[in-house]
């Protein structure tokens, strides 16, 4: 899913918040004066141009609730394997995250075949599941026996409430079961672990209330820009025997 909305049908003087909000720049506004701009004329314009840059929009839904004028619309995006593997051998591209329900180990393991060395050009694997109750784990080992004869690093991106759009407490709840349940498992696949849908402002204060918020201070984190992972984002510590590191978007 992507988003989409007409930036011609919003009121220009909107203050754009879908722009503000968006993690992956994927919204890009600008105000276009229309009609005459000389100071004398009292009908002089305005519109919005730009929008949805498509390729980057990750269907998060944080845009969503935000517009106030109820513009924007979801559509289905589809991009295939092939297109999928051009894109990764342009070699700008630190990153690819794929989410699956775990229910169709088939279908995954289709899509990884398919996506043949093209999967070399990345850095790192994001896998994002959804809670599957007693099943996660089996099935989180499952997906990286798939993967990792091909594979460099791994994150899974764990979704407490997927595609939730992060916002609001009730979102966090699920999130935080699900690190708990987490903490107190023994032997977890290999890789970086990032709680993902359902986190938001609300989760660390969760966390602080059940004991299982920790900061982690790096002394040194340097990449030269040939090799650095072009962006950081900050990945929550459940527990001192997690797993834990840095997580990446494209
Ligand atoms: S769905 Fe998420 S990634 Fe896509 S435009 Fe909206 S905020 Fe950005
Ligand atoms: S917040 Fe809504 S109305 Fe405002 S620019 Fe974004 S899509 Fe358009």
């Amino acid at each position: 899913m992507v988003i989409a909305f007409d930036p011609e049908d919003c009121p220009p003087n909107c203050s754009r918040p879908c722009e503000k909000v968006c993690p992956a720049n994927a919204i890009l506004l600008e105000e276009l004066s229309t009609g005459d701009q000389s100071p004398c004329n009292s009908n002089a314009s305005s519109k919005l141009q730009g929008g949805v840059v498509t390729e980057r929009c990750y269907g998060c839904g944080r845009c969503f609730p935000v517009c106030p004028y109820d513009k924007i619309r979801a559509k289905a995006y589809i991009r295939d394997s092939i297109s999928t593997c051009e894109l990764l051998k342009r070699n700008d591209v630190d990153a690819i995250e794929i989410h699956t329900t775990g229910r169709r180990i088939d279908l995954f393991e289709e899509l990884w075949h398919s996506l043949g060395n093209s999967i070399n050009y990345v850095k790192l694997v994001a896998v994002s599941l959804p809670d599957m109750g007693n099943l996660t784990f089996s099935t989180m080992n499952t997906v990286y026996s798939i993967m990792k004869s091909r594979l460099g690093y791994n994150l899974w991106q764990l979704d407490g409430r997927p595609m939730s759009g992060d916002i609001g407490r009730g979102a966090t709840r699920e999130a935080i079961s699900f690190a708990v349940r987490l903490g107190g498992m023994k032997e977890r696949p290999h890789g970086f672990y990032q709680l993902a849908g359902g986190t938001n402002s609300h989760t660390v204060d969760g966390l602080k209330k059940l004991g299982l918020f920790q900061v982690m201070v790096f002394s040194v984190i340097y990449f030269d820009s040939s090799s650095s992972l072009s962006h950081l984002i900050l990945n929550l510590l459940v527990d001192s025997s997690l797993s834990s590191g840095i997580s990446v978007k494209l």
